[in-house]
């Protein structure tokens, strides 16, 4: 794979180029199988003039949209440090280079900020940090077939929160064509924020992946404790690369459930700004998605309130809980199954009845993982430890357990 950025007026395009071991057919580190759509893409910084980028943030970030494509090496455009090199050899048994550049460090921690309950929730852990917004636009060479994606009602509550906001926007999703568009590896949601990590003295970049998705196999891998999770893992392949280019990644409630956020979020200052749902207008979400739904249950579940929904056991968007478990998302289909009154009159009954859940076996979804906290650069360590010991608590060994085993039960 070569790789080639180019900048004007504060846009920095991406072209890279495939060598002849490449294929357009490839896997991102979720497993998920992807197909190339196109080589070039533009992520649009809001500012009059590209401001500096250290060699190996333009690499970090081009790899976030490359790495699926590429076999056996990688050559950027200009030279990276011996660290990233090293990184990318050891993470993806890929050739990096050229090498020759020095490594970067920076100062104060951004927030990766989508909106959504989790991302609300490391807003509150840190009040004062910056937030980056990934704000999805067309390309010119690909059709947009998912118009129904609303980016711009989510730019806007982000713009509404009144916070430290830069907006980025990126057709960088279009480089996909199948399954759909979207982020051809997690971590491109973080393009503008590695572009502008010398801009904004960025030492490390905190993101709302929470319990699920960083120690529970996410959507992905259903079922199964990931301590070695390769892209949210410390140690794992993305979390050496980023901490490479001198941008650790900081996941401030990687140890507790969507329950928690969920509390956090909606007694959070910026309460009125969240949003889940990628559908709905300025008026509020659309209610009648898959995310909606699964969202309710767990904010219904928070409040200990039935469930407000006009959506049936008939819903396509609810056919996946009438069908036996795994689902994804599971621990808190459990949750929320088991703190909603009258679950058994709602689309999630079927559900509720495979995994009897209650209360008690449930408990452990309201408390931190202490792993999570000791995963944290020591630098912001400190303080998300005294906010979850003051918002949340840690969770006792036998809850720790259930962590542990989850899908070994
Ligand atoms: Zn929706």
């Amino acid at each position: 794979m070569r790789v080639d950025w180019t900048s004007d007026a504060g846009v920095w395009r991406l072209t890279f180029l495939l060598d002849p071991e490449d294929e357009t057919t490839g896997t991102c580190a979720d497993g998920q199988r992807l197909e190339l759509r196109t080589n070039t893409c533009h992520v649009r910084l809001p500012r009059t003039r590209e401001p500096y980028a250290h060699p190996d943030l333009l690499a970090v970030a081009a790899w976030t949209v490359a790495a699926p494509w590429t076999r056996r090496r990688v050559t950027f455009d200009r030279p990276i440090s011996a660290g990233l090199a090293e990184a990318l050899r050891t993470g993806w048994g890929v050739d990096a280079g050229p090498v020759g550049e020095g490594p970067r460090e920076g100062t104060r921690l951004a927030i990766s900020y989508s909106g959504g309950a989790d991302s609300m929730a490391v807003a509150d852990v840190f009040p004062d940090a910056p937030f980056v917004h990934f704000e999805r636009v067309s390309h010119p060479r690909v059709p947009n077939r998912w118009t129904h994606y609303r980016s711009d009602v989510l730019a806007r509550l982000a713009r509404e929160t009144g916070r430290d906001v830069t907006i980025v926007r990126s057709d960088l999703e279009f480089v996909l064509d199948f399954p759909r568009p979207g982020y051809p590896e997690h971590h491109a949601v973080a393009a503008g924020a590695l572009l502008l990590a010398d801009d904004m003295d960025l030492g490390g970049l905190a993101f709302g992946y929470e319990l699920g998705s960083r120690w529970l196999g996410g959507d992905r891998y259903l079922l199964r404790f990931t301590p070695d999770n390769p892209m949210w893992s410390a140690e794992g392949p993305w979390g050496r690369l980023f901490a490479a280019a001198g941008l650790p990644v900081v996941l401030p409630v990687g140890g507790v459930s969507e329950a928690v956020t969920m509390r956090i979020a909606l007694g959070s200052d910026l309460r009125e700004q969240v949003r889940w749902c990628l559908r709905g207008s300025g008026d509020g979400p659309c209610g009648k998605c898959g995310k909606c739904l699964y969202k309710e249950l767990i904010q219904a579940a928070v409040e200990r309130r039935p469930l407000r929904t006009s959506l049936t056991a008939g819903s396509g968007v609810a056919r996946r809980w009438q069908e036996p478990p795994p689902y994804g998302g599971q621990e808190m289909i459990e949750y929320g199954c088991a703190h909603v009154p009258g679950i058994e009159t709602t689309p999630f009954a079927r559900a509720a009845e495979h995994l009897g859940a209650t209360e008690e076996s449930t408990r452990w979804l309201e408390r931190c993982y202490p792993p999570a906290i000791g995963e944290i650069p020591e630098r912001w360590r400190g303080q998300v430890e005294a906010y979850i010991l003051d918002n949340v608590g840690l969770m006792t060994s036998d809850d720790a357990r259930r962590v542990e085993t989850w899908g070994t039960r």
